[in-house]
């Protein structure tokens, strides 16, 4: 399969870049990683006129730690960076354990962690993970930089709040809370594909070991990340037991998802699995936050 025709740009820095883009804020597709841009300009389903290819600005890949303690990641770092980083491996760990389970490893060396996010993949990892931490992004157009928090950027189905002009810049991940603890987990068929159902969890506890923060948040089952709000209320306030856990998990299931029937998995599996992989990442993530308390 070939794409439509379509003339390659390669900008020297951000600026160019975002000249380019003011300039053709409809016709233009920015190239990271080009793990998912070019499968789909192959079948066709994205022809841009114009690829902007920002391989080249190393501007954009980094990743350091803040004043206050946070994380700040260039959104051209690799996958295979972010994985392997030990920063991201002390200061976040949920980010630092859902690496591995993001395709294979080729696609780890050359995918990026801002491609992904913009993407915007139902069933990607990352954008759940990083609604759980609570992130935000820079994003800047020739004009402006504005920031958006996580939750507010996946709007739906590989839909994102970016405006066409503009670039994904920075990912800041707040300073981890003490006493807290997370937990990746995730079903799929075969080691490497994409999740039936995924979810991404982050606990705080407070004084007395009673939960001051829940954050529970399931990939492969809307058309974003979704926060199992309502799973999440009836965690905040109390001790944490492995009956309440159950119930939240539960909750989580049926009252806060409306899974999709699809070829892949019956919308009844997928609250199954939703079920018991929030309870194992809830039990996990209380463990990790009882060692840290
Ligand atoms: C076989 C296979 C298996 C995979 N399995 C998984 C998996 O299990 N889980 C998972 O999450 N992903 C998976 N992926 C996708 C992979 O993670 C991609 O790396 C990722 O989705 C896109 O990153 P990229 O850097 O390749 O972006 P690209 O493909 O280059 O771009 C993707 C989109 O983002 C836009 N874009 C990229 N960077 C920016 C930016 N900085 N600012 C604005 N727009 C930008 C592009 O214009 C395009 O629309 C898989 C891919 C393949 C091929």
């Amino acid at each position: 399969m070939k794409p439509a025709p379509f003339q390659y740009l390669v900008p020297k820095n951000l600026d160019e870049c975002l000249q380019f883009l003011y300039q053709h804020p409809e016709d233009a597709k920015i190239l990271a990683g080009g793990q998912s841009l070019i499968p789909t300009m192959n079948f066709r389903m994205a022809q841009p006129m114009y690829l902007v290819d920002i391989n080249n600005l190393q501007e954009l890949s980094y990743i350091r730690a803040d004043k206050s303690g946070g994380l700040q990641i260039g959104a051209l770092s690799r996958h295979y960076q972010v994985e392997h980083d030990a920063l991201i491996a002390q200061k976040a760990p949920l980010l630092h354990d859902v690496m591995p389970w993001i395709g294979h490893v080729q696609i780890r060396t050359r995918g990026t962690i801002g491609g992904s996010l913009v993407h915007s993949d139902p069933a990607a990892e990352l954008p759940a993970v990083m609604v759980a931490l609570n992130a935000k992004f820079k994003v800047k157009n020739k004009k402006k930089e504005r920031w958006i928090p996580a939750e507010q950027f996946f709007v739906s189905l590989f839909t994102t709040a970016l405006e066409h002009n503009e670039v994904l810049v920075e990912i800041a991940i707040p300073p981890m809370p003490a006493h807290a603890g997370s937990s990746f987990q995730e079903f799929s068929r075969r080691k490497g594909d994409f999740a039936l159902v995924g979810v991404a969890c982050l606990l705080v506890l407070g004084k007395g070991n009673v939960c001051d923060q829940a954050r529970l948040v399931y990939l492969g089952v809307g058309e974003g990340p979704i926060m199992a709000s309502q799973a999440c209320k009836t965690l905040i306030g109390k001790q944490l037991t492995p009956d309440l856990l159950q119930q939240a998990a539960k909750i989580a299931a049926q009252n806060d998802l409306t899974p999709p029937n699809d070829l892949h998995a019956s919308s009844a599996y997928r609250r199954h699995l939703a079920e018991v992989l929030g309870e194992q990442a809830l039990s996990q993530a209380l463990e990790r936050a009882e060692k840290n308390v």
